[in-house]
């Protein structure tokens, strides 16, 4: 039985601590305890630290890109104990009519580990069984921490087919936009990604078949733009740069009004779409096939792994902006 269990918990924007946080001995039903052992820093976790989600509550365990081992199972056995999983981190409610309908991303209740509930930046978490998936045999532990942001850009293509030989722009090159890019060049697209930061660029330079640069390379028009970076001057270039018949799919989250070129989107028979989070298990377990087949295209991805307890260095590099995707490693001495 667990008694010590240390969470990255935020009090308020900018004022967060690692500290004991109690667990209750007994496991809820239909839940399972995972131990936690490695966590992704997303764009949303320093919203949260930044204090620019309405909606998020405060305290809060931060953290919602989890891989870890069932190190208790539930009590119906769906997991057994030393199960490699990842965690899908929003809670549908199961009753809504967008959930009834199958639409569980757009839960009108949903509840988002890390942001409106106690998330996963602890030793120990326990998540509902129909939020939890295996990860493949073999997997490292770090490139499956990647199959919650992946699977959003796995869902954002569903939208879209991208065919052999088109032209795809990826706006932004964060974590999103990379792995927006990544995916598109495994597709058969012929890949433009651009950010106006260099470090992230001088990153980019790894993917030898994709084109990348500052945003004033995107000269021409695109069969699919995916505007991943989430500013209005962004959004308005995805605008721009769409073929006659082509499609923008918006995945990042921006704040701020965006003129909407209603008279070429129509007069150009373009097609907008915004896409958020993803389908569960079926985004995963896509994403977990690419990461499986394309491990050494992935890795690259993951810029920093701090331990746990050098999570005020972890978060200030992802803070900077300037690198890709950074990890806390909760295997340390507890
Ligand atoms: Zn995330
Ligand atoms: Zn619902």
């Amino acid at each position: 039985m667990t008694t010590n269990n240390q969470a990255l918990v935020i009090k308020s924007p900018q004022s967060f601590n690692k500290e004991s946080v109690p667990i209750h001995p007994e496991v809820k039903e239909n839940n399972a305890r995972v131990k936690v052992e490695f966590g992704g820093i997303c764009g949303s976790d320093l919203s949260v630290y930044k204090g620019v989600i309405s909606h998020a509550r405060y305290p809060v365990v931060m953290g919602h890109e989890l891989y870890g081992e069932v190190a208790e199972a539930d009590k119906h056995h769906l997991f057994t104990k030393g199960q490699k999983v990842v965690v899908q981190p929003n809670i549908a409610c199961g009753e809504c009519d967008l959930c009834r309908k199958g639409k569980k991303n757009i839960c009108r209740h949903k509840v988002s580990l890390g942001v409106t509930d106690n998330g996963g930046f602890s030793n120990y978490v326990d998540v509902p069984v129909t939020n939890l998936l295996v990860v493949p045999d073999d997997m490292d532990g770090k490139l499956a921490v990647l199959a919650e942001p992946l699977a959003v850009v796995v869902h954002a293509f569903r939208k879209i087919s991208i065919e052999e030989g088109e032209s795809v722009a990826v706006i932004g090159c964060g974590t999103e936009g990379m792995l927006s890019s990544i995916l598109a060049n495994l597709l058969g697209g012929e890949v433009n990604a651009v950010d106006i930061n260099q470090e992230k660029l001088d990153m980019m330079k790894r993917f030898q078949d994709i084109h990348s640069g500052s945003p004033s390379i995107l000269e021409e028009e695109y069969d699919h733009v995916i505007e991943a970076a989430g500013t209005p001057p962004s959004v308005e270039q995805a605008f721009d740069i769409v073929k006659p018949g082509g499609n923008v799919v918006i995945i990042g989250i921006t704040d701020g009004d965006v003129h909407f070129p209603a008279r070429k989107i129509v007069r150009s028979d373009a097609t907008v779409f915004g896409s958020i989070i993803y389908d569960f298990p079926k985004d995963f377990q896509r994403a977990f096939d690419f990461l499986k087949n394309y491990p050494d295209m992935f890795t690259p991805i993951i810029s920093k792994i701090y331990p746990f307890s050098d999570y005020e260095a972890a978060f200030e590099t992802a803070l900077s902006g300037r690198v890709g995707k950074v990890l806390l490693d909760f295997n340390e001495e507890e």
